[in-house]
């Protein structure tokens, strides 16, 4: 088992659902149960096995489904919802490096994902402008000769699609470049491959000089299985630190026990919750959007049912805005 994990997690990325109706079938579910949109979707459908194995059959109100399945819904256009919500492409010092707060720098290490979220922030983002190598090249060298930066995040897209050579030659890179302190990875891909946590990936992180922060995206409990809970806590124990952002979504998150419940099974898998963030107006994913009264209720109650470091931050991104705006 041990030895095939590298095949292991390559061969899933090619075996991933690219049909919504394989997905649907294998749950026992028609396209009408969940009013899929079959045509005029801008944002392909892509759902890895371990992720659709995690799905309870024959729910159209699974909350796993309800992440990855393109809906009527996505082809109404709504006024306020955009290509570009956040400002992401007045961020950019170069290509494939965007800076919005002090101190930290975020190299778009890649483009796509094992998994294609529909309320994705990123789902229209020009990432053909922005990767490859010679990209990350400046991006390293910008880095190198800013010394007010402190930490380097690597996101995407999801930089765990790169290979362990591929990250150990970057990680390389940073460890080189005194300043940095920490290296923080933002990625979904041990959730919906959890193969991808290879013991080599583990090692080049742990042996690092940089201090390793690897940032996981979990929106609902569901997602963590036995499984996902060892490998994580295996990352714990070399010494890298996890946190986990999520989105809150309509119909998926959006209650007290559901977020009470997350918080308690990341916790037991060695990781802290950091955001759970507003949805940012994309166009596409205005039906997860959950209204401010809503979600101050779900704040209050979790606040009195968990312990404070078990609470996440309730954060929205505004274009411009030094930091992440807190909700409340
Ligand atoms: C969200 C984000 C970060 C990270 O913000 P933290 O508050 O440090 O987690 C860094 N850079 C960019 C461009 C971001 O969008
Ligand atoms: S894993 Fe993250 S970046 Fe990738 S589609 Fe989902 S939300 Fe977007």
């Amino acid at each position: 088992m041990q030895q095939n994990q590298h095949t292991g997690w390559t061969e899933e990325l090619q075996n991933a659902y690219s049909d919504p109706l394989h997905l649907l079938q294998d749950l026992g579910l028609t396209a009408g149960d969940v009013d899929l949109a079959s045509d005029g979707v801008d944002f392909p459908f892509r759902v890895p096995r371990p992720f659709a194995a995690r799905m309870r059959p024959a729910d159209a109100l699974d909350p796993l489904l309800l992440q990855v399945i393109p809906k009527l819904d996505e082809l109404v256009e709504i006024d306020g919802y955009g290509l570009d919500p956040v400002g992401e492409l007045q961020a950019k010092r170069s290509p494939a490096l965007l800076q919005k707060y002090h101190g930290r720098a975020l190299i778009i290490a890649t483009g796509g994902c094992a998994i294609n979220c529909r309320y994705c922030f990123r789902r229209h983002f020009p990432y053909a402008n922005s990767v490859g190598n010679a990209n990350i090249e400046t991006a390293l060298d910008q880095i190198h000769g800013d010394t007010t930066l402190s930490e380097v995040i690597l996101s995407g897209g999801d930089p765990l699609l790169l290979n362990d050579g591929q990250i150990a030659s970057i990680v390389d890179r940073i460890d080189a470049i005194q300043h940095v302190r920490r290296l923080r990875i933002h990625t979904r891909l041990p959730i919906t491959i959890p193969a991808r946590i290879t013991d080599g990936l583990i090692t080049i992180l742990a042996r690092a000089r940089v201090n390793p922060v690897v940032v996981v995206h979990i929106n609902h409990p569901n997602e963590i299985d036995q499984e996902l809970s060892e490998l994580l806590k295996r990352w714990s124990e070399a010494g890298i630190q996890l946190l986990n952002q999520s989105v809150l979504l309509r119909g998926v998150n959006d209650s007290a026990t559901t977020l009470a419940e997350l918080s308690e099974s990341l916790f037991d898998a060695a990781v802290l919750p950091y955001y759970v963030h507003l949805l940012d107006p994309v166009s596409g994913a205005a039906h997860f959007a959950v209204d401010d009264t809503r979600l101050k209720g779900i704040v209050e109650s979790l606040r009195a049912r968990l312990p404070g470091y078990l609470l996440p931050r309730f954060v929205r991104e505004i274009a411009g805005a030094e930091a992440k705006t807190p909700f409340m």
